[in-house]
């Protein structure tokens, strides 16, 4: 069977940024399984695994535009210390903020007196993802997990 739109895809893969560094694997645990077609997964790496089947093995450059999105000075933004209602604001933290586009995760970069610095942007926006994937399997997702949008079983959803 071939990757294509509603499949199940099981992968093994490793994540490197463009440094060489490794950002995330699934080395020594479970292979990521997803439903295909449905932007589960990034979508530079959905379109590369289109039309593939299990056993090929494939090395994917994403560019940002098409991981998570180019870097927007826009979503970083001061906010008064005030603003955090007596939390003891450091950098590092997270946050959920109220957005115009609704709720977006943020994290402090930067506290100078009484303002925060807060970016909202993707931790790897503007980076472009190498990802190394072996297609473990590929199978007809059942008519549940289609209805759920997500996979069951090993490398998916658990229900009790
Ligand atoms: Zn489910």
């Amino acid at each position: 069977m071939l990757v294509a739109r509603d499949t199940v895809v099981t992968i093994h893969y490793t994540l490197k940024n463009d440094a060489g560094e490794v950002l995330d694997s699934s080395a020594g645990g479970d292979p990521l399984a997803y439903i295909h077609g449905g932007g589960n997964i990034i979508a530079g790496l959905e379109e590369a695994l289109e039309g593939k089947s299990a056993g090929e093995k494939l090395a994917v450059a994403v560019p940002a535009a098409k991981a998570y999105g180019e870097h927007d000075p826009s979503l970083i933004q001061q906010v008064p210390r005030r603003a955090f209602q007596g939390t003891d604001v450091r950098a590092g933290m997270r946050f959920t903020a109220q957005t115009e586009h609704g709720p977006r995760q943020v994290v402090v970069t930067r506290v100078i007196g009484d303002m925060v610095t807060v970016d909202g942007n993707h931790p790897l926006a503007g980076q472009s993802l190498n990802f190394d994937v072996e297609i473990a399997e590929v199978r007809a997702a059942s008519a549940e997990e289609l209805a759920h949008g997500h996979v069951h079983g090993p490398g998916g959803h658990h229900h009790d």
